[in-house]
């Protein structure tokens, strides 16, 4: 049985970033082997939705290292390779082959698994859901000869798939149950409506408030059938309904799951030299004095990379503060803290003219900041305010010709 002092489970973004991080500190060859269920090896995601699907980059250049990195440094890594079950107590994983790997340290990087729409005809050829490269290939594969899509879902996936599939030349319609898009993730209801005003302008067709009661078409799904006796027309459909943290393997191990993998402030689970990092970790945040998973794309490089820092002889609580970002259009916004306990928001600039901040307070302290095309000093106030929790005045951040506060 092959065995390594470090093994990854799971060649995602967390993984990835952790194999580089272990290489940069020098660590010695052949102590590092990644096992994933993909045929490729670890890439980033957030380009899927966005440059690949809009048909303005291959997926191939999103890989984190290509391969021949893993090769000159000795990092193995098993791709193809479905983890089917754990010995915790043995120290082994075996793969659906039959093949057993053996471990020193183990870092789950799991990840998360796509939530499926319950409704007839979800199982035709044409819908879709967008988790990997191989998702986005298949999506873009069916665009070619597309000319009507279908979006499900009023979040990260549904808004940056809209707007993608709308560049890539597709009439799309997006229908999504929620009142408004991106509804507190982190958008405030004039934020939403900014944003539904640009999508109706490049040409989504909105359907808020709507859920799919079934896809009708034999083979294929050529028409969408909602709950409130809506049709649409589709070639495609994209759906995008949250997902669930791919903890299955764990269930009958000693390892404490609570809507993901428990850990503490170094990552770690209650086993030994059992460490989880990215979707399917929940970690005490410090910052906020509170338990969280993230399913964003920083905290999965942060984490991962951690963890090779761990590896490498750091011994450092985990130190985070939740940032992510999203593009769509010519929208590109970027995010910081929680909004949890605010009790109201600031904006400083205009919403109307697509370029402002919004700052959400809980008695006069920065809880979380949004920035849409604004100056750098925004974004770095928005850090330096949520992390120090200093009380602000709010009158100042509010307006545009005060300097931002200290
Ligand atoms: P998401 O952000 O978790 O949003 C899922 C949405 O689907 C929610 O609005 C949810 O409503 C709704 N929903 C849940 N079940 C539904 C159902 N049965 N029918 C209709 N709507 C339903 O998930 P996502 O947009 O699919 O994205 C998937 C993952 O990728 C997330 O973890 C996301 O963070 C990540 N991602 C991130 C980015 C980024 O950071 N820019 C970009 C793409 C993807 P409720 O809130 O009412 O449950």
């Amino acid at each position: 049985m092959p065995s390594y002092r470090n093994v990854i489970l799971g060649g995602g973004v967390a993984a990835g970033y952790a194999a580089q991080t272990y290489v940069e500190r020098g660590r010695e060859p052949g102590s590092l082997c990644i096992v994933t269920a993909e045929e490729r090896v670890p890439y980033d995601r957030p380009p899927l939705s966005k440059d690949v699907l809009a048909g303005g980059m291959d997926p191939e250049e999103a890989v984190i290292e290509e391969i021949g990195f893993y090769v000159e440094h000795d990092v193995e890594v098993v791709t193809g390779s479905r983890v089917t079950s754990i010995d915790v107590d043995g120290r082994t994983l075996e793969t659906a082959d039959g093949e057993a790997i053996g471990w020193g340290n183990l870092l789950v990087a799991t990840g998360s698994q796509v939530r499926r729409l319950d409704v007839p005809g979800e199982d035709r050829g044409n819908v879709f859901y967008l988790r990997t490269a191989g998702d986005a290939e298949r999506i873009l594969g069916a665009a070619e000869d597309a000319a009507t899509a279908v979006v499900v879902g009023g979040s990260f996936i549904g808004t940056e798939v809209a707007a993608s599939l709308t560049d890539f030349g597709l009439d799309v319609t997006q229908v999504y149950r929620e009142d408004r898009l991106l509804k507190d993730r982190p958008l405030t209801a004039e934020m939403s409506a900014f944003y539904e005003r640009v999508f109706r302008e490049e040409g989504v067709d909105l359907r808020p408030g709507e859920t799919v009661a079934r896809f009708e078409g034999r083979a294929r799904v050529s028409k969408v059938v909602l709950e409130s006796g809506a049709e649409i027309e589709a070639d495609l459909v994209v759906v995008g309904i949250g997902v669930v943290p791919d903890v299955e393997i764990f269930e009958r191990t000693a390892i404490e799951i609570d809507d993901g993998i428990v850990v503490d402030d170094r990552l770690r689970t209650a086993i030994d030299g059992i460490r989880a990092a990215g979707d399917v970790a929940r970690w005490p945040d410090a910052i906020f004095g509170r338990r969280r998973r993230v399913e964003h794309w920083d905290c999965a490089r942060a984490q991962g990379e951690y963890w090779a820092r761990a590896m490498t002889g750091e011994d450092e609580a985990f130190d985070y503060l939740v940032y992510f970002f999203s593009d769509a259009f010519d929208l590109s916004w970027e995010y910081w803290g929680d909004i949890e306990g605010a009790e109201r928001v600031v904006y400083r600039g205009t919403l109307d003219d697509g370029s402002f901040s919004a700052w959400w307070l809980a008695e006069d302290r920065v809880l979380a900041a949004f920035v849409l095309d604004r100056p750098d000093e925004e974004r770095d106030a928005a850090q330096r305010l949520i992390r120090s929790g200093r009380s602000v005045d709010a009158d100042r951040l509010a307006d545009e010709e005060a300097p931002l506060p200290e």
